[in-house]
């Protein structure tokens, strides 16, 4: 839940002087609006949104703001958010399985790309005449953190079918991929673009669109993402894929578009020997850690005077009473860190607040917007 929104100019000197108990984010609309242009400008195609790493009001109106005109929506709330940030945004509905009322509401919602993976969700859909249907793909590859054709996806072989059956009843045939979540590998849209380019010409179907998902890095531990190297690879991969006249591309980053807009700062309840206690942990904002790793993109903030340089490592707990409520990793933190104190972690926008559970009464965040 959302308390307040205040405005600060620095994280550190608003925590010291507001000193909340309670997580805070703070979002910083112009690193947002920055991360929009890289994406609008570097990227060879259309640019949407994958609405589920970060769904709140601030963060879509913003990337409204930047120029995005479409987003990529899951269930009928996040087609009522994107609707109210703007109007007149295109939705693509890219959750493959969906029931009749949301195949219903989808359509009320006026949906303008639909995908699906198996055959008995195209039938769900009923009349497709004009509509854009996306055969989402799946291939073994490797590269991102997890893996994300466990459970949607086509192989090969399927998608050629689904394709063909697409085209005899009327629907506009692209289709779409995800390679899997920060995914540093630009080999992986390779193969997926040498393997699309392969399926549409077995199906003997002209590709309206081709959709490279997500998954496109954010900066976690040391490990600098290079957007442009990834866009100028899936450019060169239809290229030499297709041909000339290809189809139009589209990407919806999630975790790429958002993460780096959001610091998330703690507070910390008790420190004992090398084990602190955070106000909140993985059933929080943190709740990513357990199945990506830890980020190391932490500074501690002291409330009172300044840290030593002397670091050590500490085991983490969050709030609950569950003894999971723990980070994977220790975390190395000035040896003097003390309890009041705060942990400022960079790179948190997506997949934080999303994720954030109430477990045991705790949960409770406010976002606090950056001016600068
Ligand atoms: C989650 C998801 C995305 C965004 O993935 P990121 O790894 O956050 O970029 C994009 N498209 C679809 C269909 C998704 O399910």
């Amino acid at each position: 839940m959302t308390l307040q929104q205040p405005l600060a100019r620095d994280p550190q000197s608003w925590l010291r002087r507001a000193g909340p108990e309670d997580p805070v984010y703070f979002f910083n609309p112009i690193t947002l609006r920055e991360t929009a242009k890289r994406f609008l400008t570097g990227f060879p195609g259309e640019v949407t949104y994958a609405v589920k790493a970060n769904p709140h009001d601030e963060v879509l109106e913003t990337l409204a703001e930047a120029g995005l005109e479409a987003f990529d929506v899951a269930s009928p709330i996040e087609m009522a958010l994107v609707n109210r940030a703007r109007r007149s945004a295109r939705l693509h509905y890219h959750n493959p399985v969906r029931s009749k009322s949301e195949v219903a509401q989808g359509r009320q919602f006026g949906i303008t790309s639909w995908s699906i993976d198996r055959h008995s969700e195209l039938d769900k859909l009923g009349d497709i005449t004009g509509a854009e249907i996306a055969v989402r793909l799946k291939l073994p590859v490797e590269g991102a953190s997890y893996d994300f054709g466990r459970k949607f996806g086509a192989d090969p072989e399927t998608a050629v079918e689904l394709l063909k059956t697409v085209v005899t009843r009327g629907g506009v045939p692209s289709i779409t991929f995800h390679p899997g979540t920060q995914c540093h590998d630009a080999g992986a849209w390779e193969a997926y673009i040498q393997a699309s380019a392969d399926v549409a010409k077995r199906a003997g179907v002209t590709l309206h669109r081709l959709n490279v998902g997500g998954g496109f890095p954010s900066h976690r531990c040391d490990r600098l993402p290079d957007l442009q190297k990834i866009f100028a690879t899936i450019a060169a991969a239809k290229a030499e894929a297709f041909g000339g006249d290809g189809p139009a591309l589209v990407c919806e980053p999630g975790r790429g578009m958002v993460a780096e807009a959001f610091q998330l700062a703690l507070q910390v309840k008790a420190v004992c020997d090398d084990t602190i206690f955070l106000n909140d942990g993985i059933y929080g904002g943190l709740s990513e850690w357990k199945d990506i790793g830890a980020s190391s993109r932490v500074t501690a903030v002291a409330t009172s005077g300044s840290h030593s340089d002397r670091m050590r490592d500490f085991t983490v707990f969050g709030p609950t009473c569950d003894s999971i409520d723990t980070l994977p990793e220790t975390i190395s933190l000035p040896a003097d860190l003390k309890e009041g104190d705060y942990l400022l972690f960079d790179g948190m926008g997506a997949y934080s607040t999303a994720l954030a559970t109430r477990f045991n009464g705790f949960g409770d965040y406010r976002i606090v917007t950056l001016t600068r």
